[in-house]
């Protein structure tokens, strides 16, 4: 009984560390006691935050995985002050930023002028304030009736503003569009009824993603549009990159004696009666050298997204028959391919072209899609961009990153080679051109004129173990009952899923530490955060 796990945790992302640190953390003290463990595939924390020290760029750290969150979102805003990490504006919109759609190069301010545009709009559209929340005006245009009669709200795109995620859940479980449930109703068709294709291939180019418009119902996608991604919206980082926050998570479960086994996939997991009758979950794990370990645990939690889970062996009570219903809980969400590239530059060309002290991001309806201007070293003038495409399907640069092609870097131009993770994740030579043309086309700027970068780091998120960088419920999907079941799947198996992947912020750490906190405090009896001397 002595060597029997009283936690074991799957994963050492957000989740999992989250999930660590308030058990045992536990104000009420139990907690204090328990045996938690935490097993990593791989041979860091972190998971899908990835931020990497550009070489000869001092003062910052490029984010290859999440890098921005909002103040809306409590509780990442609450951990990084209970972990002491500083936090400080990352703009998003600049008006002098470029907006190069359809072959022309616009400013970003232009995309609200209906003089300038490119596509076809339909009159009723053509003024500023429509411009500028397409999103908002199909919901108002929509979704009037279905508000009025369950909230009995008047719904303008004033009384939008104050629309509640409680409003939303309303909506979303009970609203209709033509007679037809909002959860069976793709975002994209009402988009499209109600504002016409134009002026969705203006949001979806404009945007920068392909995938937040397309892949899901309107009861999910509504909300999702309207909350963290409308342009109003202050988006803040953590100045020591959002690696900072599990690798802070990591040093706070060590000290409170959580052991974290790095380098060891758990790959099967099953069920079994512990010496005290009571059910339990036996879990084998490989490590680097490909050694086998069996371990026991009295509560198993998964913290981590849809691949992962349908990596494991194809056994035990999440596959046999007692999953049946876990089956569809489990794929009632999709990854999405995200991708990331950094490219780093002995001068800060593009300024030439959107103005010093640049900052933001400019988008393309190229597949580079969004180029964020991440950072000008004051000293000596190297920068940073980055590159950050949100694909629907596979994605355009993983297919350049085919095992087959050959992987040079570009020559650092009389440098020497840079920091240890960045190398790690150094970008191979076809993406690092084909993605230095695109910005040149992008500025329109000639080659003649640019230098190559001196050194470049990517990162496809669709690779295993992650399957995508984020991801969306499906059409037909009731996903509050969804996120709430999957929380404990299976009854009477002490087998537990916290993640991103089934939240309600998809997309984002909020996520990922929502539906930990759900869990915990659901199924392991711990009082909710706000409750605790934690935050
Ligand atoms: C390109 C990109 C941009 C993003 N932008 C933002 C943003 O700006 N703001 C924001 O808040 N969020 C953003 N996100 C999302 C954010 O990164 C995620 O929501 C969050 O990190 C997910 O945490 P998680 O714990 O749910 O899962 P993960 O981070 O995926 O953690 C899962 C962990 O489990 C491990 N694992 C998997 N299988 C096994 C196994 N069999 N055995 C042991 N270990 C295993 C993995 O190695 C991983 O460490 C972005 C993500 C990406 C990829």
């Amino acid at each position: 009984m002595n060597q029997i796990i009283d936690v074991a945790i799957v994963g050492a992302g957000v989740s999992g560390l989250y999930s660590a640190w308030r058990l045992k953390s536990d104000a009420g003290q139990p907690g204090r006691t328990l045996n938690v463990r935490v097993f990593e595939g791989s041979e860091r924390v972190g998971g899908r935050l990835l931020s990497v020290k550009p070489p000869f760029v001092n003062d910052t750290f490029v984010e290859l995985g999440g890098m921005r969150f909002t103040e809306a979102h409590v509780l990442m805003c609450g951990l990084a002050r209970a972990l002491g990490l500083a936090s400080g504006e990352l703009p998003d919109a600049n008006a002098n930023n470029i907006a190069y759609l359809r072959g022309q190069r616009l400013k970003m301010s232009d995309l609200t002028d209906p003089d300038r545009i490119p596509y076809v709009i339909d009159e009723s559209l053509r003024n500023r304030e429509s411009l500028s929340n397409l999103v908002a005006v199909a919901a108002v245009r929509s979704l009037g009736p279905a508000f009025k009669e369950l909230l009995d709200i008047d719904l303008t795109l004033e009384t939008l503003e104050s629309v509640t995620a409680e409003h939303w859940r309303t909506i979303g479980e009970r609203g209709s569009f033509e007679g037809k449930p909002l959860y069976e109703t793709p975002l994209r068709y009402i988009l499209e009824r109600t504002l016409g294709h134009g002026a969705v291939q203006l949001l979806q180019d404009s945007l920068g993603y392909d995938c937040i418009l397309w892949t899901w119902s309107a009861a999910d996608g509504f909300p999702f549009n309207l909350t963290d991604m409308r342009s109003a919206v202050r988006h803040m980082h953590l100045v020591d990159g959002f690696s900072a926050l599990p690798r802070r998570l990591h040093e706070k479960v060590l000290a409170l004696g959580v052991n974290v086994q790095l380098n060891t996939r758990v790959r099967s997991v099953e069920d079994t009666l512990l010496p005290d009758g009571t059910t339990g979950i036996a879990f084998t794990t490989v490590d680097d050298n490909g050694a086998e370990a069996l371990s026991v645990a009295r509560k198993l939690i998964l913290a981590m997204p849809r691949r992962s889970i349908e990596l494991l062996d194809r056994k035990g009570p999440l596959f046999d028959s007692r999953g049946a219903g876990f089956k569809s809980l489990l794929e009632s969400v999709s990854p999405v391919p995200l991708f990331k590239i950094a490219l780093c530059y002995e001068n800060c060309w593009w300024e030439k072209v959107v103005g010093g002290g640049s900052n933001g991001k400019s988008v393309t309806d190229l597949p580079m899609r969004q180029v964020y201007y991440w950072k000008v070293n004051p000293h000596d003038q190297q920068g940073v961009v980055l590159i950050y495409d949100g694909g629907l399907t596979k994605s355009y640069w993983e297919q350049l990153d085919n095992a087959a092609a050959p992987k040079p870097q570009v020559k650092l131009t009389g440098r020497k080679e840079g920091v240890d993770l960045w190398a790690d994740y150094a970008a191979p030579s076809r993406i690092i051109f084909e993605a230095h043309r695109q910005l040149l086309e992008l500025h329109g700027l000639p080659e003649s004129e640019v230098p190559a970068p001196y050194a470049a780091a990517c990162m496809s998120w669709n690779r295993d173990p992650f399957g995508g960088g984020a991801h969306f419920w499906n059409m037909g999907v009731r996903s509050h009952e969804v996120a709430e079941q999957i929380l404990h799947p299976i009854e009477r198996c002490p087998i537990y899923l916290c993640g991103e992947a089934w939240s309600h912020e998809q997309g984002w750490v909020e996520g990922a530490l929502a539906t930990s906190e759900a869990m915990l405090t659901r199924h392991f009896g711990l009082p909710p955060l706000h409750d605790t001397q934690l935050v």
